[in-house]
């Protein structure tokens, strides 16, 4: 379970995509498409809405397989941020974590 938590501490296990691409559940995938446009303001398909995880092997959703959060976490040899000592002043995470206080919260569980 530890390892569904992302680089960046959201819980991939809780992801809709992640759900999706598991179950290869269509609907699920058109809905959140729908809802993730939004949220993001992007153009996002329901075919977009693939994802294993972000520490899982296989399919990465599109923004997660180039993720600058995961790219520095990956360079650094480390398994997520709660590894490394800038994890409470990381401007790569302090966006993220303003708008997910609970991604923080998970990787300070992993310490
Ligand atoms: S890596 Fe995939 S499963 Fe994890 S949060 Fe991102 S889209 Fe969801
Ligand atoms: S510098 Fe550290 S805390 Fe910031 S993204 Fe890279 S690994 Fe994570």
């Amino acid at each position: 379970m530890e390892k569904l938590i992302a680089c960046c501490g959201l819980n991939c296990a809780t992801c809709d995509a992640r759900i999706a691409t598991m179950a290869n559940d269509d609907v699920l995938r058109t809905q959140t498409a729908e809802k993730w446009k939004v949220a993001f303001g992007a153009d996002i398909t329901p075919e977009m809405i693939n994802c294993t995880g972000c520490r899982e092997e296989g399919v990465k959703f599109a923004h997660c397989s180039e993720c600058e959060i995961r790219n520095c976490v990956q360079s650094k040899d480390f398994q997520t941020c709660a590894d490394c000592d800038k994890l409470e002043n990381c401007p790569l995470l302090v966006n993220l974590h303003q708008y997910a206080p609970d991604a923080l919260e998970n990787l300070k569980s992993l310490n």
